[in-house]
């Protein structure tokens, strides 16, 4: 049996062409689409995960400015940045490197971000937005790539059982609610879910997103199944990325697999610039 590797390359590739061809037709408007990167303090993985955004909304015709506060800010001030991005015409979608500084009150700035701006999809509106289909805010965007990458690929949704394994409010949920949406089969399992593998093996699609290295190996799958791996962690084995799947032994076993990396993580980057050129043209559109 030869196993589909479900690269997230092109899946981003298809992503960035869209999002472009909306932008360049923005543009012809006057109105360039405009990401702002809220920071607080210096950390390096903050910094160079800034530097990596910021390459790559220019692929999506994108422009990211930094809102960038001072280590010893207060809570006050980062509510006050929002606020005044919230205004800001100029600016459609915001982003925050969380977690804050410990002292920052990191629950009252999640919820001051407008959710027609939250292009993250953090809010409890963009959240609510997920369940009610109400349109309001935006999908988390990992949840939103596992639809991108089943989409691409045209593994089909209707009528399909899918076992969600992790149940966070960034992943797990959020995307189990997209599936239902397709009019897949839902199962949501967590660390409490008995005989979890006699649960994923019956099911059609497996997404995985529970941050435990490698430690989904065959005895989890079946044959005929596709498998998407939302896990980032550290081989400590090797000290290279793996995800949540014990990739070498799982992919000759099944029909479909995610590598890591090279998989979802793209995705979910192209998802976020696609986010943000989205909330500039429904701005546009509701002037
Ligand atoms: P969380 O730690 O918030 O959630 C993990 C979930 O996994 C929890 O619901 C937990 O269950 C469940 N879980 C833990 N152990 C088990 C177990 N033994 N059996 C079944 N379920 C279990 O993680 P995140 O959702 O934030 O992230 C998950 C993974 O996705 C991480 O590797 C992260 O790096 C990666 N990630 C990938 C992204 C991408 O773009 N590809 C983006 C963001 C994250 P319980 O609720 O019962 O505790």
């Amino acid at each position: 049996m030869s196993t589909i590797l479900l690269e997230g390359k092109p899946v981003a590739e298809a992503i960035y062409d869209k999002a472009l061809k909306t932008s360049k037709a923005l543009e012809a408007q006057g109105i360039t689409p405009v990401v702002a990167l809220v920071r607080v303090g210096e950390n390096p993985a903050d910094i160079s995960y800034e530097n990596s955004i910021k390459k790559n909304m220019a692929k999506g015709g994108v422009s990211a400015v930094s809102a960038t506060l001072s280590q010893g800010t207060t809570t006050e001030k980062v509510l006050e940045t929002i606020e005044t991005l919230n205004q800001s015409p100029l600016v459609h979608g915001i982003m925050l490197f969380r977690p804050m500084p410990e002292h920052i009150d990191g629950e009252w700035i999640r919820h001051s971000i407008h959710p027609a701006k939250d292009v993250d999809g953090i809010t409890d509106m963009s959240l609510g937005g997920v369940f009610t289909g109400s349109g309001i805010g935006f999908a988390p965007c990992t949840a939103q790539a596992v639809i991108e990458m089943l989409d691409y690929y045209g593994i089909e949704l209707r009528g399909k059982k899918v076992a969600v394994v992790g149940r966070s409010l960034v992943i797990g949920k959020p995307v189990s609610m997209l599936l239902n949406d397709k009019d897949a089969t839902v199962t949501l399992c967590h660390s409490r879910t008995p005989k979890l593998a006699e649960v994923t093996r019956e099911a059609d699609i497996v997404v995985l997103a529970t941050g435990r290295a490698k430690a989904y190996g065959p005895e989890y799958f079946a044959p005929h199944q596709t498998v998407i791996d939302v896990g980032i962690n550290n081989d400590p084995s090797t000290g290279k990325l793996c995800g949540d799947v014990d990739f070498g032994t799982v992919a000759p076993r099944v029909s479909a697999i995610t590598p890591v990396p090279g998989g979802l993580g793209a995705v979910t980057t192209a998802v976020l610039v696609s986010h943000v050129v989205e909330a500039a043209k429904k701005a546009a559109e509701r002037k």
